[in-house]
C-alpha cells in the first residue's frame, strides 16, 4: 500500500488527509480526503455508510495517545478530533517519522456484509491521482522522502507558520504582554491559540528571540502546551500554540479537591519536566494553567526566551501577586520561586479566591518582615510548648493506668 507516496509536508500543504476506516474483524479502508479542514461529521458518516452499507453507524471513535477511544458525534467533536490528529502529524513531522493516517472506528455497527464500493470516493493511493477500490493495508511503505529531524525542525521554524496561513477568530483573552486569539491554520485545518505581542525591538533582538524560542520545539510533554511556531510581522510577534478548549484555570470557581488534586499532579509533572530541561517557568499562576475537555492540564507562558521576557518586562507595570518574595526583592530566582507561585496558585484554586485580601501589601510585608504567622509566634515563649507537652504526657499516663 502506497498511501504515503507523498512526503510528510505535502499532507499539510495540500490539505490531504488520509482517514483509515477500521472495519470490525476485517482490516481497514483508506479514504483520501482533499478538503480535510472543511470535512463535516455527516461526510464521514456517509463514507462509513458506503463502506459498511448494512450497518447503521451513528458515530465513530478515534484513539488518543494513551489508546483511549474518544467518540465523535458532531462537527464540533470532529473539529476536536482533527485538531488532535494534526497535532500528532506535527509531532511526527518534528520527529522525522512517517505520518500515520487518521484511524477511526465506526461505532455500533452490525457485522459488515458485502461492501458496496460503487461510487465511493475512496482512494487507496498507489499514486497521487489514482482512484481504486478500497483495500486492506497490511504494511506501511518505507518513505523515501523522509526528512531528517533537524531539517524538519528548520522548516518548521522558518515559515511553517506564517501570517497568511492564519485566520484569526475569537479573542481568548488579554494579558499584560499581549492578546491571545483562537485562530484557524488553513494548511493544516488546525485550531490554534495565537499570542500576539507588540514589541518595538531591533531586528537583532527579534532574531535572538526566535532562536531562544527554538527550545520549545524540543519540549515534548503532555503537561506542556504544544508549540507550533512563531513569527514576527513588523513590530509584533505571534506565538502559535495548541488551543485548549477549557481555557485557563483562573476563570473557574472553587475547584473541588478530587479534581484539583489531579490538576496539581499534572502541573507538578509539567514543572518537573521544565526543570529537567533547566527551564524555570517564572510565571506560574492559574491563568497559565490550561485545561481541555479531554481532561488534560498543560502549562503555558514559561520563560524560555530571556530576551522576550526582558522585552515584555519593559512595557510591564506592576507586580505579580504570585511572585516569590526573593523575586520581588530582586534576588536570585530558582526552582523554589516557581514552587512559591505554585503554592499561592493552588491555594487560590482551592479556596475560589486569592488567598490574601491585599496581596501586594502582604508580599511586601513578607519581603520586609516575614510571614504574619512567624511574627505572631516569634516570641520565644517556651511555656506554651512546655504546658502542651506536660498535658499530653499526663493524658497518656492516665490512659495507660498505674504501672
Ligand atoms: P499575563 O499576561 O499577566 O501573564 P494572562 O496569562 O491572563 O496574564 P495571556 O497569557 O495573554 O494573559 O492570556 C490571555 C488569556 O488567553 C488567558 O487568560 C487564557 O484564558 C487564554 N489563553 C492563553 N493561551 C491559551 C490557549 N493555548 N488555549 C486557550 N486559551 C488560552
Ligand atoms: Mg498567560
Amino acid at each position: 500500500m502506497l498511501w504515503l507516496a507523498f512526503g510528510p509536508f505535502h499532507a499539510m500543504e495540500n490539505q490531504v488527509l488520509v482517514i483509515r476506516i477500521k472495519i470490525p474483524n476485517s482490516g481497514a479502508v483508506d479514504w483520501t480526503v482533499h478538503s480535510g479542514p472543511q470535512l463535516l461529521f455527516r461526510d464521514v458518516l456517509d463514507v462509513i455508510g458506503q463502506v459498511l452499507p448494512e450497518a447503521t453507524t451513528t458515530a465513530f471513535e478515534y484513539e488518543d495517545e494513551d489508546g483511549d477511544r474518544i467518540t465523535v458525534r458532531s462537527d464540533e467533536e470532529m473539529e476536536a478530533m482533527l485538531s488532535y490528529y494534526y497535532s500528532t502529524v506535527m509531532e511526527q513531522q518534528v520527529n522525522g517519522q512517517l505520518i500515520e493516517p487518521l484511524q477511526i472506528f465506526p461505532r455500533a455497527c452490525k457485522p459488515p456484509g458485502e461492501r458496496n464500493i460503487h461510487g465511493l470516493k475512496v482512494n487507496t493511493r498507489a499514486g497521487p491521482s489514482q482512484h481504486g477500490s478500497p483495500a486492506v493495508p497490511d504494511s506501511l511503505p518505507s518513505n523515501s522522502l523522509k526528512k531528517s529531524s533537524a531539517e524538519l525542525k528548520k522548516i518548521l521554524a522558518n515559515g511553517q507558520m506564517n501570517e497568511q496561513d492564519i485566520r484569526y477568530r475569537d479573542t481568548l483573552g488579554h494579558g499584560n504582554g499581549g492578546t491571545v486569539y483562537k485562530a484557524y491554520h488553513v494548511p493544516s485545518g488546525k485550531i490554534l491559540a495565537v499570542k500576539v505581542i507588540l514589541l518595538d525591538i531591533t531586528l537583532e533582538l527579534q532574531k535572538q528571540i526566535m532562536s531562544e524560542l527554538e527550545i520549545l520545539y524540543k519540549c515534548d510533554s503532555s503537561y506542556i502546551i504544544g508549540f507550533y511556531g512563531a513569527f514576527f510581522v513588523e513590530n509584533r510577534i505571534s506565538i502559535c500554540t495548541e488551543f485548549m478548549d477549557g481555557g485557563s484555570l483562573d476563570v473557574y470557581r472553587k475547584i473541588p479537591e478530587h479534581v484539583l488534586g489531579r490538576i496539581a499532579i499534572a502541573v507538578v509533572k509539567g514543572l518537573t519536566y521544565l526543570w529537567s530541561l533547566k527551564i524555570l517557568h517564572r510565571d506560574v499562576k492559574p491563568s497559565n494553567m490550561l485545561v481541555n475537555t479531554r481532561g488534560q492540564v498543560k502549562l503555558c507562558d514559561f520563560g524560555v526566551s530571556t530576551q522576550l521576557v526582558n522585552s515584555i518586562a519593559k512595557t510591564y507595570v506592576g507586580t505579580n501577586a504570585y511572585m516569590a518574595p526573593e523575586r520581588i526583592s530582586g534576588e536570585q530566582y530558582g526552582i523554589h520561586s516557581d514552587v512559591w507561585s505554585l503554592g499561592i496558585s493552588f491555594m487560590e484554586l482551592a479556596l475560589g479566591r486569592f488567598p490574601y485580601p491585599q496581596p501586594l501589601q502582604l508580599l511586601q510585608c513578607i519581603v520586609d518582615e516575614g510571614h504574619p504567622f512567624i511574627m505572631q509566634f516569634n516570641d520565644g515563649n517556651a511555656t506554651v510548648v512546655s504546658m502542651w507537652v506536660c498535658r499530653a504526657l499526663e493524658e497518656r499516663r492516665n490512659q495507660q493506668g498505674p504501672p
